[in-house]
């Protein structure tokens, strides 16, 4: 008999498993897929760790996560700064003096304000729509070259048919900074996150290809509490109607030149270019391998955004009302399930950062009485 059955070998399932082994609790992690890791998941493509679920830049201003994590993996230095590629022009993200200069031409944060100052006025009252708040926070040119194209890929929507609330804010720099993250620390893991997640469980019992609710009973009767981190509608077998999520599709090629862009991330923000945007692999690592060796090829994925339907991978969890109603009423019956704990960011239908979600497993073996 198993003290824990964890159910899914992400960073949630994987840093419980990590804490409770280390305090002698007997632990079996299971996963349906053939590899641990859950979305950070990472496999070696001609040398580079593509990420196979999506990009994957860790960042944390939290120290314990931070020397929580850094056990089991030796961080890169690497800085996430996107490039934004409309029409072949090219401009520097997130928003800030680089950005401005390549724009207008201006120079000093005073100029750059007084632009967007200008632009802004554009709009008087209340914005009714995307379009309007965009512009209303940043103005026409960033929102036409920058904004426009992008979100209405991204939502499958045209801006205007959009509601204002979508965006809120949109940070605005005066300052000659591209590092996205304003985070104390930040970087991918040296080796990949496959590997780092194989370092945490080093001595847990793991087994792969295992789909829990396929035989829920012969696992239950495996241990004295469950943990569950797949999707909290599909453990009830979807009773009260199916949560939704926000899909992204990616098309992955092996080219046989050692550059394909020169940069980790580059978002196509023009309405015509079909996806979102392209990653290149191999630039979280810049361009080399484990020895410290220039890598020949390049991996590339570009980006689409897609509509889920069920049996789609769940990838962002659609904060709407409707889903939230819907999830609390899920939420009533886990709270019934005595012998099972909901965790990560299926579990509890949230998008959770890495670092918020190995926040979460830590907060959680805190509380559970041993
Ligand atoms: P998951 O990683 O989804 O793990 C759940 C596991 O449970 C999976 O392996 C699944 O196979 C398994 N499972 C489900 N059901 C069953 C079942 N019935 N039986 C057995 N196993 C099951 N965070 C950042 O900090 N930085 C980023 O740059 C970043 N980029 C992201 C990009 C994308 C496209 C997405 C979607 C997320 C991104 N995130 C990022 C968030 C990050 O992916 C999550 O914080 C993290 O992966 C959540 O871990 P988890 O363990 O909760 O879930």
């Amino acid at each position: 008999m198993y003290d824990y059955l964890i159910v899914g070998t992400g960073l949630f399932g994987a840093t419980l498993a990590q804490k409770l082994h280390e305090v002698g609790k007997r632990v079996l992690i299971i996963d349906k897929r053939n590899n641990v890791g859950g979305n950070v998941y990472t496999e070696k493509v001609e040398g580079i760790n593509v990420h196979k679920y999506g990009a994957h830049i860790f960042h944390t201003n939290n120290q314990k996560v931070w020397d929580y994590i850094t056990q089991f993996a030796t961080f890169n230095r690497f800085t996430n700064s996107p490039v934004a590629n409309y029409k072949g022009e090219l401009y520097s993200l997130p928003f800030n003096m680089y950005t401005f200069n390549k724009m207008w031409g201006v120079v000093t944060p005073e100029e750059a304000a007084a632009k967007i100052e200008e632009q802004r006025k554009e709009i008087s009252g209340e914005p009714k729509n995307l379009e309007e708040q965009a512009i209303s926070l940043v103005g026409r040119d960033i929102y036409e070259k920058l904004i426009k194209g992008y979100t209405e890929k991204q939502w499958g929507r045209n801006c205007k048919d959009l509601p204002s609330f979508i965006i809120k804010r949109l940070p605005v720099r005066l300052t000659y900074d591209n590092n996205y993250f304003n985070a104390l620390y930040q970087g991918i893991p040296v080796g990949g996150y496959t590997k780092m997640v194989a370092n945490m469980l080093e001595g847990v019992e793991v087994k792969l290809g295992e789909d829990y609710l396929k035989d829920k009973n012969k696992w239950d009767g495996m241990a004295k509490k469950v943990v569950y981190t797949g999707p909290i509608d599909a453990y009830f077998d979807y009773c009260l109607g199916t949560l939704e999520y926000r899909s992204v599709r990616f098309e992955t090629e092996v080219l046989d030149k050692p550059n394909f862009q020169g940069n980790a991330a580059v978002n196509y923000t023009d309405r015509e270019t079909l996806w979102t945007r392209i990653i290149e692999h191999k630039w979280f690592e810049f361009g080399k391998d484990e020895n410290g060796n220039d890598l020949p090829k390049t991996v590339i994925s570009r980006e689409y955004s897609s509509e889920w339907k069920p049996g789609d991978e769940p990838y962002y969890p659609v904060n709407d009302e409707k889903n939230g109603e819907l999830y609390k009423k899920y939420k009533e019956l886990a709270d019934k399930e005595e012998h099972v704990i909901f965790g990560g960011r299926l579990g509890e239908y949230k998008y959770y950062d890495m670092d918020q979600v190995i926040f979460s497993a830590i907060k959680l073996f805190e509380g559970i009485k041993r």
